[in-house]
């Protein structure tokens, strides 16, 4: 990574090189932290986030779970000015706010946060051959932390359960990692939720475990789709399947547990909409791009 990229800490602009963490922040020893995934692309106007205000929301809620103050204005003041200063159009944005100071105790009050945004040039997360191919999916032996222990949003410590669900999912040979309940239902992925379509209705999977997922929301809102909750016997059953992230975009699954799915018209069709819609093609929905 360049050591020229341009970090925003706490309100100032940083080369990378220059900006660190001490060993005893306590997000570093418990995850005491949120953070979001958001994505800039490159649109006729110049580089546009999409759906700054929904993800700075997520991340309010977060923080409010943990006691941290968070002004999401300022972190969107923050991140339109760094993208800026890397000079990126296609880019991940990664905020982030975790208890720096304060000890290592378990009581949040005498913490204090930092904050930072870092703005990277856009590459796959999930691999390019991977993605072109479609992904190959296993149901992980892991449970999602339930919503119960942890609320379903990005605190960053609730992604140890997401990066060893991962790790067996690539360890069996597959690229992602399925959850399912103990009843049988399906929940989500490492970092993206599910969607089926099933005799050419598309069904958003709905899990009180999962993340409420932005992507999830924008596609229910242009498809109009169902969103229920679907069993793992169902879902083995669908013509096609697709899971949906910021950063996965709308991805097809090539074969869920060694069965391969066939080709996926309907899921072509839904990615390329979802396409025209980030880089600002659609005029109805411009309001979803900030900049
Ligand atoms: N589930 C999890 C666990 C995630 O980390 C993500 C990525 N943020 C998603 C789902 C998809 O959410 P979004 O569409 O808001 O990126």
């Amino acid at each position: 990574m360049s050591h020229d990229l341009q970090i925003w800490i706490d309100g100032e602009l940083r080369p990378l090189a220059h900006a660190s963490t001490g060993p005893l922040a306590n997000g570093l020893h418990y995850g005491t932290g949120v953070f979001e995934g958001i994505r800039a692309y490159r649109t006729d106007a110049g580089a546009r986030v999409f759906r700054l205000d929904a993800h700075l929301e997520r991340m309010k809620r977060g923080a409010d779970v943990l006691g941290m103050a968070f002004e999401p204005d300022r972190f969107a003041a923050g991140t339109l000015q760094t993208l800026a200063a890397n000079n990126l159009l296609d880019a991940y944005i990664r905020p982030i706010s975790y208890y720096e100071h304060g000890g290592i105790g378990l009581d949040t009050a005498p913490l204090r946060p930092r904050g930072m945004i870092a703005t990277l040039p856009w590459t796959t997360h999930l691999g390019d051959a991977a993605v072109a191919r479609g992904l190959k999916l296993h149901t992980t032996t892991w449970r999602r932390t339930p919503a119960t222990s942890l609320p379903p949003l990005k605190l960053c410590g609730n992604y140890v359960n997401s990066i060893i669900a991962k790790r067996e999912a690539t360890l069996a040979g597959a690229d992602e990692a399925l959850f399912a309940d103990a009843s049988g239902f399906v929940c989500e992925c490492t970092g993206e939720n599910v969607f089926m379509v099933k005799a050419g209705r598309v069904t958003a999977v709905r899990h009180p475990d999962a993340l409420s997922g932005i992507t999830r929301a924008t596609l229910i809102e242009l498809l109009g789709c169902d969103d229920r909750a679907v069993t793992l016997d169902e879902l083995r059953g669908a013509d096609e399947i697709f899971v949906t992230g910021t950063s996965a975009e709308v991805t097809r699954i090539a074969s869920l547990d060694g069965r391969d799915l066939g080709d996926s018209p309907a899921t072509r069709e839904i990615a390329a909409l979802y396409q025209a819609v980030v880089h600002g093609k659609t005029e109805l929905h411009r309001g979803w791009l900030f900049g």
